[in-house]
């Protein structure tokens, strides 16, 4: 079979919140458009951020700019996603530690960029968020929230495709040609069959995030991306209803965010030669803990499920920071830049979007369209901001509860639940399955937050295998997504359980190192799936102890 080749305006590369912003934004001005991801969309930093809203509060002293941009795009969001977020408000807490100067210095700055700011009674946050320290001596109440990313992305692809744009998850860009100075074509092969495209578009635009660089490289441009690495620890239950940040300029371990049926600490950070090194240590965990601590007394004695991490898109400006920047990642700007390679580097036809924050990720695609639509001699506004996205409109911004509640609205019952947890009922998971096709476990965790929730997939990931089983045609082998698909549940389920299992190695001990036997029991002992044996208790083993 022959190559394919397609002809679009626009190929975006990266499939992350920034990529199918952007894509959305250039379909509604009416341009051809094809998106591209290497893996599954929003398996990049998009779908491994800590899950905040950004108010702007944690930017105001040190880069007020960017907590200008952060406070409008969030009430740009609120409008057009409500159903993504889910309001809980934020509060920045003094802990004795933290210096008065920033304390004292934090309402004006708010206020300054536009950051609705209320100091609130110590005993009435202590009321409302008993887990907090009762040391705390002053609190501010601030517009943070909770953002679901994958619904996000979803329902941005959906408004592009609905306006003629493709999107297509599993396809890697793996070389770019050049005429001259002109970019002349993209390959893109497809990782599920080793099947490669040819793209010729009249433009590139590079959301491939902290993998930026080494797009570029395959132009031939050089573009120095510091990605910084951070991680963060899931704990079994929602131990403040408020997204709570320290008063303090920005450090570890120093934020916790309410996300559906747990609770988020984060993070650390560390710069990384690598965007795909997503090892976690115990240290890092135990660092993390230390830190928290200091806002959450009881944090030590809590179950932690996982630790994850992902890598902050940092882009560093040679012309700013000069070739031999520091190592600290904390001093790399989070804004956000475009940059355009026929200006900076004598390449014509591509474009990179670089840097920012999951918060603001409408406002990059903004401007990214802008210098795209301007590259190719179109001057049609942008809309992305005042258009709800499907589905959105006049739903309610999302709370905890609200599947508990539209399960018991259809007559309630456990039968048809596959995840307790998470509440994912059968007719959940077929809808799923019927959108998008063969696809592994972990699409399926991050399309219904499947497995996502206190016992970690123990229970719900036989059962969806059992449900792909029995939905695979016979011999079906074909687009099996890497990972495993319905045509090998069995393979399906190892590999998902081996990848869930990475995040549990550095929190094995007391209350979770039981769970995790306990699992191990269900899926080597009653099931017999050896091939996880190894990975999902032994490893678990190895760190009792180190970190307890
Ligand atoms: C630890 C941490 C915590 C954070 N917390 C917050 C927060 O609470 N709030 C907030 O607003 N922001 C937060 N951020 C920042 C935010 O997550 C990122 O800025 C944002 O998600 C970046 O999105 P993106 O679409 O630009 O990149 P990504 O989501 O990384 O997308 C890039 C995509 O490009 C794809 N790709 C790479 N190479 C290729 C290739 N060759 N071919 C095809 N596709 C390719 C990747 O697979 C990936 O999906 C956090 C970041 C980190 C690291």
């Amino acid at each position: 079979m022959g190559e394919r080749m397609l002809t679009p305006d626009v190929l975006v590369i990266g499939g992350g919140a920034t990529g199918a912003g952007l894509l959305r934004d250039l379909a509604r001005r009416g341009l051809r458009c094809l998106l591209v991801d290497r893996s599954d969309f929003g398996t990049g930093t998009s779908g491994r951020y800590h899950g905040l809203l950004h108010s702007g509060g944690r930017y105001v002293s040190k880069d007020p700019s960017a907590a200008r941009e952060c406070i409008v795009e969030n009430q740009v969001l609120r409008r057009i996603a409500a159903g993504c977020i889910e309001d809980t408000g934020g509060i920045f807490v003094a802990t004795p530690d933290d210096p008065d100067d920033y304390v004292d210095a934090f309402p004006g700055a708010c206020a300054a960029a536009g950051i609705d700011c209320d100091e609130i009674p110590v005993t009435e946050t202590l009321r409302r968020e008993p887990a907090l320290s009762p040391a705390i001596r002053r609190a501010f109440r601030v517009p943070d929230a909770a953002l679901e990313p994958w619904q996000l992305i979803e329902a941005n692809l959906a408004d592009a495709r609905a306006h003629g744009a493709d999107a297509w998850p599993y396809q890697r860009v793996v070389a770019i040609q050049r005429d001259g100075r002109r970019i002349s074509g993209v390959t893109v092969r497809d990782e599920r069959s080793g099947a490669s495209t040819r793209v010729v578009p009249r433009m590139i635009a590079s959301a491939a995030g902290a993998w930026a660089g080494q797009v570029a490289a395959l132009a031939g441009v050089e573009l120095m991306m510091s990605p910084g690495k951070g991680t963060m620890i899931v704990y079994n239950q929602r131990m403040t209803d408020t997204v709570v940040n320290r008063c303090h300029p920005p450090g570890d371990g120093d934020i916790m965010v309410p996300v559906h049926t747990v609770a988020i600490l984060g993070t650390t950070e560390e710069l990384v030669e690598d965007p795909d090194d997503d090892e976690t240590s115990s240290d890092e965990v135990q660092a993390l803990i230390n830190e928290g601590e200091a806002l959450f007394p009881a944090l030590r004695r809590m179950r932690v499920l996982r630790a994850y991490t992902g890598v902050r898109p940092l882009y560093r400006d040679p012309a700013v920071q000069g070739p031999e920047a520091s190592d600290d990642g904390r001093a790399i700007s989070r804004s956000h830049i475009i940059l355009d390679h026929e200006a900076r580097d004598g390449v014509e036809g591509l474009i990179s979007i670089v840097g920012g924050k999951l918060t603001t990720y409408r406002l990059m695609a903004e401007q990214a369209a802008n210098a795209v639509c301007a590259k190719l001699g179109m001057s049609e506004p942008c809309t992305t901001a005042g258009e709800p996205l499907p589905g959105m409109g006049d739903s309610r911004a999302h709370w905890l509860g609200h599947r508990l509640a539209e399960h018991e609205d259809r007559g309630g019952g456990d039968a048809d639940l596959i995840c307790e947890c998470e509440m994912v009922t059968h007719a959940m998971l077929e809808r799923f399955l019927d959108r998008r096709g063969p696809c592994s476990i972990d699409d399926i965790r991050r399309g219904t937050r499947l497995g996502m929730g206190p016992c970690q997939g123990g229970f719900c990931t036989f059962r969806a295998a059992a449900i792909m089983a029995e939905r695979a045609p016979d011999g079906h082998t074909d687009r099996a997504a890497p990972g495993g698909s319905a045509s090998d549940p069995e393979g399906a389920l190892s590999t998902f359980l081996n990848e869930r299992s990475k995040g549990t190695r550095a929190v094995a001990w007391g209350r979770q190192l039981q769970e995790l036997w306990m699992v191990t029991g269900i899926y080597v002992g009653v099931m017999g799936l050896e091939g996880s044996s190894s990975e999902h208790g032994g490893e678990a083993t190895e760190d009792h102890g180190a970190v307890s």
